[in-house]
């Protein structure tokens, strides 16, 4: 279920213009509009989750199998040394 009234259900969702890195049917992945780092970017599930409490396992395990795909696909792009997953 999405949230309207939710800022990253949009963003997920296409509704707000995004710089888009990856997108598949549960996800979006975006660059952050204010970077705290180069390549700061965001993992979005496409249904709306108010915190990790009410994230399902499932989801939860893409998630980070997700997070590894975008670091693989990332590292080289930016030339780091190395990442944070938050
Ligand atoms: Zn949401």
């Amino acid at each position: 279920m999405r949230d309207d009234n939710c800022i990253f259900c949009k963003l997920a969702n296409g509704e707000i213009p995004t710089a888009t890195l990856y997108e598949d049917e549960d996800f979006r992945v975006i660059l952050d509009a204010s970077p705290a780092s180069k390549g700061h970017a965001l993992i979005l599930p496409k249904e709306h989750y108010a915190d990790l409490y009410e994230l399902d396992d499932e989801v939860a395990a893409k998630t980070l199998v997700l997070a590894k795909k975008m670091v693989k696909k990332l590292t080289p792009i930016l030339g780091c040394d190395g990442y944070n997953i938050v």
